[in-house]
């Protein structure tokens, strides 16, 4: 058969956070890399955080194109100048946010109509409802990419329909019925969907949920071998064709593709300097501690994790927001020499880290993370056991999964999420003991710890047999071209 895809286009509508930008530009990757033509939406404010991987791609010969459209903050209520979910100056704003990216779907349009190749698809992310209507319009396959995982899919799913949370206390552990491990959670730790107590996003969050039901596929950034059974019944349940391409991240193979991979400033030199203190340090002793790209911990919360850290005896890379979110939180690093006090043992990164190539870094041991899906499958990616500390949204399922599950992790034990937006008022939820104590036990040298390090190495072995030619992840994106091309015959 002669290969036609050269000609196939897609095109890719993110969600602005990096959350969910950072995986669609590896998608982007993974198609061309079959051959087809992609082109990514993107806003002014976004690019730089894309166009340094972009533009390397297209160096290594990738057909991969940058479609920007001016973001319509300001016509939406937001500040100027805010274009990602990471900018938001408060939680109110995330209504306006919604809005805005309503508000793309008439420039994209005019933008879509002209495109050449004349595209054959569109991957949206799943919460922007609009592209179904264009893709109809246009009569080509909208597909949605899911930024979660299938378990997590499978709890929230058998909660909705038990409604066991509603029968229980705040803090009351419940067993989540019909799923195929025993998955003990409470009611604090759900999602907020999921949890009365926070109903001023239900209007953005039912029209996410009517938005999820339209769709001719949707992508999911997991792997077959990871959690099997919760994707067969993500089938079932969806009723529509299903392609589990991940882990996305694995795509990333060059220093280069790892250094700029959602970096909002890209580095001039490749050498990070956390790496060269990386390098200077012993192997697998060094515990990495991020908790994600929209944090917004209070900075008496974050004082805890930096305490936590300090007080347990290994050493440790700790990422912190940087600039206006982490005032107050820097203001105590001066005042009490925190720097000074851990020199040696301790390193900061203000702002971005190169979080792939920390996680494959030999001295890197362990990876305390908020367990966000992409971290988590980083994590799982890198080999390393995960010292889980989640946050909000399905954080707390996935932690479930690393540790219940999989057998790779540790918990912090957080109780209770934090609501986004408003972390401050949620109390602490983090004590440094907790974050000692699970950094401890995962560093130990007991059999347990061993046990946890060699799970977490074949679970790591398995994503690379996935993503490798002929895995299961790899055909899963062949199988989704070749859907698309023989569902679209211009
Ligand atoms: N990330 C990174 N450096 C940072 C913070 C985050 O590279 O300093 C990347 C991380 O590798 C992941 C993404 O940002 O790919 C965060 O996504 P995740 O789903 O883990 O959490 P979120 O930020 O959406 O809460």
């Amino acid at each position: 058969m002669a290969d036609h895809s050269a000609q196939i286009h897609f095109v890719l509508v993110p969600l602005m956070s990096p959350g969910h930008l950072i995986p669609m530009v590896d998608i982007a990757k993974l198609l061309a890399h079959h051959n087809v033509v992609v082109s990514i939406v993107s806003t002014p404010l976004n690019t730089p955080r894309i166009k340094s991987a972009v533009d390397f791609a297209v160096k290594s010969g990738l057909k991969i194109r940058l479609l920007e459209l001016e973001f319509p903050a300001v016509q939406a209520g937001l500040p100027a100048g805010c274009e990602n979910m990471d900018s938001l100056p408060s939680r109110d704003a995330i209504k306006n946010y919604f809005e805005a990216a309503a508000m793309l779907q008439e420039p994209f349009e005019k933008l879509f109509q002209d495109l050449k190749p004349r595209p054959r698809c569109i991957i949206s992310g799943k919460n922007l409802a609009w592209t179904v209507e264009t893709a109809r319009k246009f009569k080509v396959p909208r597909l949605f990419f899911d930024g979660m995982g299938c378990f997590s899919f499978a709890c929230t799913q058998s909660l909705h329909n038990s409604r066991i949370h509603e029968t229980v206390s705040r803090f009351e552990p419940f067993t989540v019925p019909n799923l195929h491990h025993e998955i003990k959670l409470t009611r604090a730790q759900l999602p907020e969907a999921l949890n009365p107590g926070s109903e001023d996003l239900i209007d953005v969050r039912n029209k996410i949920v009517a938005a999820e039901s339209i769709s001719d596929g949707i992508i999911v950034n997991t792997f077959e071998e990871l959690e099997q059974d919760y994707i067969q019944e993500f089938k079932q349940t969806k009723g529509t064709r299903v392609w589990c391409i991940g882990p996305v991240s694995a795509c990333n193979k060059s220093e280069t593709e790892k250094i700029t991979r959602g970096n909002p400033n890209p580095p001039t030199k490749n050498k990070h300097p956390c790496l060269e203190w990386l390098d200077s340090q012993e192997p697998k002793s060094v515990v990495y501690a991020c908790l994600g790209s929209i944090c917004g911990l209070s900075a008496t919360q974050l004082i805890e994790v930096g305490l936590g850290l300090e007080s347990s005896n290994s050493p440790f890379l700790w990422v912190i927001r940087g600039g206006e979110k982490s005032k107050q939180l820097e203001k105590w690093i001066q005042e009490e020499k925190f720097e000074e006090r851990t020199n040696g043992r301790g390193f900061i990164i203000r702002g971005w880290s190169p979080q792939l190539l920390i996680l494959s870094h030999p001295s890197t041991g362990a990876f305390l993370t908020h367990c966000g899906w992409n971290s988590t499958l980083e994590g799982i990616c890198a080999g390393k056991p995960i010292i889980t500390c989640p946050l909000f949204a399905e954080q707390f399922i996935n932690e479930r999964l690393i540790v219940d599950v999989l057998g790779s992790g540790v918990s912090v034990g957080v109780k209770a999420a934090v609501a986004w937006g408003i972390e401050e008022k949620s109390g602490l939820v983090i004590l440094r003991e907790d974050v000692k104590n699970a950094v401890e036990k995962a560093m130990e040298n007991s059999q347990e710890a061993e046990k946890r390090r060699e799970k977490a190495v074949e679970i790591a072995e398995m994503a690379k047999k996935a993503t490798a030619e002929e895995g299961s992840s790899y055909l899963s994106v062949k199988a989704l071209i070749r859907d698309v091309i023989q569902e679209t015959s211009f």
